[in-house]
Order: structure tokens, then C-alpha cells, then sequence
């Protein structure tokens, strides 16, 4: 039997049962072994069958006597039998399993759970759990027993059986060839089903988890240098001179790590391989810049730039902002998103949506992917999709420490926007009560009437992707702050407004037609209106700290002055960080330990590895599992278990969506 063999190729188990396993997501046999408990009970006190409490749940061991069927006064079927043990004895009754006068022979020695109740008025043990006393190991009772996650018709006590069995019957020989320090692969697996205690769990945890980290890495490897053998579809030549000249035609000089992450680009576009970089560097540090220089470079080379962008608004502002930024050089931009078309026949960049992906760009030489966190898996998509490669351009403002990219996206080499433009001021943040909700608007008002601020009040979060729900609630928010500011002009931003309206009123609010602009969280992401100074979000708790860092991010890009107002119930620690600290990667970590991973690294979104037993959290066992990964890597092709574990995304101990 091998682990990768479907679900079907184990002993009594049919197709009825393969498509209730399904439901589990278990189809192999790999699945059904890495079914991990979660929890387990405490079966291991044995109660003296005289003993008993009523109510209380409990283990007995004892002699059983020979179940009887009788039936009830209302014609159901009762089994019936009596437990006996050192202690005396105690009445035993299961409704309707008929079966079990064929379980239980004669005076069969039993352990049975279950709770004890009144019947007949005597204390009785109702519909318990049982297990046969053999020589064999006890699964069922008398241990701390696994509980898993069920669905209808398969029971824990079910799974119970079948893993016990496949524990037993596979050889599981350790795919490590050195131990690690940590269990081996079949006791860890044995003990996180089958534990003595709970001490032992967190050391099976721990060996699992460092397999899900290693494989993660070493599947990141082999992708690389799947990657680095894909030949490059358009050699490019390096010419020095004239990035330096458009570089000295910015009004701004670029940061240290905004030069460092363009020498690391140039030097990849000069090899030829194709680069595959993800440039990391929070709101505002100035990637945009640094992809554009990578652009030009195509450009000098005769070859097209696609950038995709996550949501319409953001290729709209790309296209103005390079637009702008590539006229003098006489390079035209266009735009491609679900809903219109520049002509872009002539363009030599063209910015768009997912709806790039389709079309078919052969003289595509870079392909440059904008807040990567919201496209997931495009890019290896796209990577898988093209026999000749262009260089991949990836960038996001997600706060990931340095070690969690690298294994998050160990196929990717890393630059990172470390410092921020010069003259930036922190945006001056305040966590407000409702209490204090008037004079916040009267504040806002006055700032509106003195300066001429332009605000963007930003509606509650409501779920994760923008439905009615979200766009009602922000038009009766535009409804209400109409009358609210009756002196001022208001726009309203969502999801579900058409294409060109969406454009007009952004348009509108950049022209500073509008003073204020009431929307949903679609305006997160890297919108950049420069004279926006005052952001306002309402129900800020529901809010992550990234999420809000973000929306932060977008006011105060012009170097004005600029504040955030959260508005919130209760002002919870997480807001109170957000008062007090101003660089995402340390938001970053506040989360992390308040909130976990997951909802910091947006890892419950499509496209990023999830684990079962990991944490992203675990820095320690991470470095570990690099090293290591490191190490056996050349060695792979001679370690068949573990090679053929990494190759399956296939078989997915970590699944990548
Ligand atoms: P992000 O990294 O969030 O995508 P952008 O690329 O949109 O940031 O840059 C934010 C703003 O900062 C833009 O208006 C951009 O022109 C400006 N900017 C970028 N680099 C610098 C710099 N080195 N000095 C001053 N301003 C800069
Ligand atoms: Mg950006």
C-alpha cells in the first residue's frame, strides 16, 4: 500500500464511505492518516461500577453479561446487560443494536464510557461506548482518546478503527535520513493519534510541524530551480547610463534600500535566467518607483511590461501615475481591465486587472504583479502556463518578517524597502469612543473650513469581498453624513458602482471636487490621492492592524500634515497600538501576538500555504526546517519518501489554497 493510494484501496472501505470521507477532504491514504485529532478525552479514570454518580460521564471495566433483547412498553427494541467489577455492579442498556448479543460472548471482559442516568430508577449506564479487554492496545476507552473532526455517518470511533489500523500496517520508516532531534515519523504520527499525554502531543506537534515547514521549503526549492531552468524569453542588455538619466528626472531622490532593491533588479534583468523577485516594503516606501525603473529597462529593450494590478481603481491610478512618469519619454501606457480597453497595439507598458492573464502577450519581456498578497496564485499560474519565461516583478506591502517571506515564498528572491521617503510625518492617530463622535465631526469640519482637508471616511468591514450588504451600509452612511456635513461636498465610493462611475468619482475626489469621500475597504489598497490628509474608519475593532495600517497609509502622501480617526466601541489594545506605533512590520507583530498569523498575513486568503499543524509564529522551528531543507536538497533524489512527499502538492500535506 502506498500513501498516495486512494482512499478505496484500503480494507472496507467503498465508494458510499470514500464520498463521506470527502467531505473531510480525505481521498488518499495520506489524508486519512494526517486526519489529525482535535482534542482528545480523558478516558483514562475507571470508575467502581458502584460508585457512579448520576449525570457523571464514565469509564467501567468489568464482566459483562449476556446482552438481552426485550422490547418496551411502546414496542422499542432495549438491549440490556449488567456490568460487574470488584465493586459491584451497575445496569447497562443500548437501544436498538441488536447486534451486540453478537459482540459480547459470554461473559466478555469490557471497558464501556457513557453517561450514567436514571432508568427505572436505577442508576444505569445509557448507550455506552465499548471496547472488548484483549491483549490488543485500547484505542477506544481507558486512554486519552482522539476526537476528530466527523461528519454524518462517520464517526470518531469509526475513524478511530481505520487509523489505528493504517498506523499499524504501514511501515512509515522515517523519511528523514538524520532525526532532527525530533521523534520519528511513525511515532509521531502514532502518538498524535494514540498519545500517553498530553505532554507527548505537543513533542509529536512538534515533529509534524517541522515537516510541514520543511516540505513547504523544499517544495519552494525545487520550484526555484524549476524556475531558474525555464529559459528566459527575452535577453536584456543593461545600459547603465540611461537608467541613471531617468532617475535623475525624478523630483525626489530615491531612499537607500529603493537603490538597493534596483541594483538587485538590474543585476537579475542582466542574467539569463529569468528573475523571479518580490519586492516587499510597506505603505508608502516607493515601490512603484522601483518597478518603473525595471519597466524602462524592457522598454530600452524593445520588449513590453504587463503590471497587474488587484482592483480596477489601482491599474487606473498606475496607468495615471506612469503615464505621467513615462511621458517624456515619449512611452505610452495602456489599460486593460474587465471593462475597458485603451488601444494598446502601440503600448510598450500595459497596466491592468486579472483580465491581463488572458490575453496573450508574446512579446511580453516582465511581467510585474502589484500587492501580491491579493493575487495569491497568479503567478505561478502564469509561471506554470509559459514554456519561455519573462522576468516576474512581484511586490507587496504585506509586513512579513524577513524569515517568514522567505518561506512563505522561498521560490522568491527578496528585496525589501527598509527606509521611507525623507519628510514623511507619522499620521497622527486617535482610537475615538463614540462619546466623542460630535466633537470628532466638529473637528473634522473645522479642518475641512480652515484648510481645506480632504477626508476619506471609510465604512464599516463587513465581510471580505464587497457584496450588498457592504454597499448598503455605505450608502445610508452617505445618506447620513450628507446631512451631517450639509456644508460640504460628499462623494461615495464601492464595489458595485460601474466602471466609469468609479473612475469619475475618484477623479473627482483627486480634483478636490469632493471634500469627502465616503466609502468601503476597497480603497485599502495603495490608492494614492496626495492631498487626502484625514482618514476615518468606523468600527475600527473589526478591522486587522495590516488592514488598518493600510487605510492609514493612504493619507499624508502629499508630506502634509495628516490624521487618522479610528472610531470604535471599545478601545481595545490593538487600537491603542495603532495610536502609538507608525511602521507596519511592528503592527505586524502586535497582531501576530494578539491575533494570530493567519489574520496578519492575510493567510487565510487564497493562494497562501495553510498548515495543520504549524505556525508561522514558530521563528525557531522555521529556521530549523530551513537548514535542513537546505541540506537535502542535492541529496532529494536519493531520499524517494521524502521526494515524492514534496512533489505532491500532489498529496498535500500543505495545500496552497
Ligand atoms: P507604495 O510602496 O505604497 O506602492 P508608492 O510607490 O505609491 O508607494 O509611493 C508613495 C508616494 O511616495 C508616491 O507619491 C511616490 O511618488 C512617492 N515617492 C516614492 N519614492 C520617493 C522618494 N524616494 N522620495 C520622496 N517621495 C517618494
Ligand atoms: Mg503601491
Amino acid at each position: 500500500m502506498n500513501l498516495t493510494d486512494g482512499i478505496t484501496s484500503l480494507p472496507g472501505i467503498g465508494s458510499i464511505m470514500a464520498n463521506k470521507l470527502a467531505k473531510l477532504n480525505i481521498a488518499s491514504v495520506f489524508d486519512l492518516l494526517y486526519h489529525l485529532p482535535f482534542r482528545y478525552e480523558d478516558r483514562r479514570l475507571i470508575s467502581p461500577a458502584r460508585g457512579v454518580q448520576i449525570g457523571e460521564n464514565v469509564t467501567v471495566v468489568g464482566t459483562l453479561s449476556p446482552v438481552k433483547s426485550v422490547f418496551t412498553k411502546n414496542g422499542k427494541r432495549l438491549q440490556t446487560a449488567t456490568l460487574t467489577d470488584g465493586s459491584g455492579t451497575l445496569p447497562v442498556i443500548w437501544f436498538n443494536q441488536t447486534f451486540l448479543s453478537r459482540v459480547f460472548t459470554s461473559a466478555s471482559e469490557v471497558a464501556l464510557f457513557g453517561k450514567v442516568e436514571f432508568f427505572g430508577r436505577k442508576p444505569t449506564l445509557i448507550s455506552p461506548e465499548y471496547e472488548l479487554v484483549t491483549s490488543q492496545d485500547s484505542i477506544h476507552l481507558r486512554r486519552l482518546v482522539p476526537i476528530y473532526p466527523e461528519t454524518a455517518g462517520l464517526s470518531s470511533k469509526w475513524l478511530r478503527s481505520k487509523i489505528y489500523a493504517l498506523l499499524a500496517s504501514l511501515p512509515l520508516d522515517d523519511f528523514l535520513p538524520e532525526s532532527e532531534g525530533l521523534l520519528a515519523w511513525k511515532q509521531a504520527l502514532y502518538t498524535i493519534h494514540f498519545p500517553n499525554s498530553l505532554a507527548d502531543v505537543a513533542v509529536a506537534r512538534h515533529r509534524l510541524a517541522f515537516d510541514e515547514l520543511l516540505l513547504l521549503q523544499l517544495a519552494a526549492s525545487l520550484r526555484k530551480q524549476q524556475w531558474a531552468a525555464t529559459q528566459l524569453a527575452h535577453s536584456f542588455t543593461i545600459d547603465q547610463a540611461k537608467v541613471l538619466q531617468f532617475l535623475s528626472r525624478l523630483p525626489f531622490t530615491l531612499t537607500i534600500s529603493q537603490n538597493q532593491a534596483i541594483k538587485d533588479i538590474l543585476s537579475d534583468l542582466g542574467q539569463s535566467r529569468p528573475m523571479n523577485r518580490l519586492l516587499e516594503g510597506d505603505v508608502g516606501s516607493g515601490k512603484t518607483i522601483v518597478a518603473a525603473v525595471a519597466a524602462y529597462l524592457a522598454y530600452l529593450n524593445g520588449y513590453q511590461t504587463l503590471l497587474l494590478a488587484p482592483t480596477q481603481i489601482l491599474a487606473t491610478q498606475h496607468n495615471q501615475t506612469l503615464s505621467a512618469l513615462f511621458k517624456p519619454f515619449g512611452i505610452d501606457i495602456g489599460l486593460v481591465t474587465g471593462n475597458s480597453k485603451k488601444r494598446i497595439a502601440n503600448s510598450k507598458i500595459i497596466v491592468g486587472t486579472h483580465a491581463l492573464l488572458s490575453a496573450n502577450f508574446n512579446n511580453a519581456g516582465l511581467v510585474i504583479i502589484d500587492e501580491q498578497h491579493r493575487f495569491g496564485v497568479a503567478q505561478r499560474a502564469l509561471a506554470a502556463s509559459l514554456s519561455k519565461a519573462p522576468h516576474i516583478l512581484t511586490m507587496t506591502a504585506t509586513p512579513i518578517p524577513r524569515t517568514i517571506a522567505l518561506t512563505m515564498y522561498g521560490d522568491l528572491d527578496l528585496s525589501t524597502l527598509t527606509d521611507m521617503p525623507s519628510g514623511r510625518i507619522p499620521v497622527k492617530t486617535w482610537a475615538i469612543p463614540e462619546s466623542k463622535r460630535d466633537a470628532a465631526y466638529k473637528w473634522i469640519s473645522s479642518q475641512i473650513s480652515n484648510l481645506k482637508s480632504q477626508i476619506f471616511i471609510v465604512c464599516p468591514f463587513i465581510e471580505e469581498s464587497e457584496t450588498l450588504t457592504t454597499v448598503k451600509a455605505a450608502t445610508a452612511e452617505f445618506a447620513t453624513l450628507s446631512q451631517i456635513f450639509a456644508g460640504f461636498k460628499l462623494g461615495l465610493l464601492h464595489g458595485k458602482l460601474k466602471a466609469v462611475q468609479k473612475d469619475e468619482v475618484i477623479a473627482k475626489f483627486r480634483a478636490g471636487e469632493y471634500h469627502i469621500l465616503v466609502t468601503t475597504p476597497i480603497v485599502e489598497v495603495g490608492i494614492d490621492i496626495p492631498a487626502a490628509s484625514i482618514m476615518v474608519v468606523e468600527a475600527a475593532d473589526r478591522f486587522g492592524l495590516a488592514q488598518l495600517h493600510q487605510l492609514r497609509g493612504r493619507v499624508g502622501r502629499g508630506g502634509q500634515a495628516a490624521y487618522c480617526l479610528l472610531f470604535a466601541d471599545q478601545i481595545t489594545p490593538r487600537l491603542q497600538a495603532m495610536q502609538t506605533h507608525h511602521a507596519g512590520i511592528e503592527l505586524a507583530e502586535i497582531d501576530l501576538k494578539l491575533r494570530g498569523p493567519g489574520e496578519v498575513y492575510g493567510l487565510t486568503q487564497h493562494g497562501s500555504p495553510h498548515f495543520k499543524v504549524a505556525s508561522y509564529a514558530d521563528l525557531d522551528l522555521i529556521s530549523q526546517a530551513k537548514a535542513a531543507a537546505i541540506a537535502l536538497l542535492p541529496r532529494l533524489d536519493k531520499l524517494p519518501v521524502l521526494r515524492s512527499l514534496v512533489e505532491k502538492d500532489k498529496i498535500g500535506l500543505v495545500s496552497s489554497n
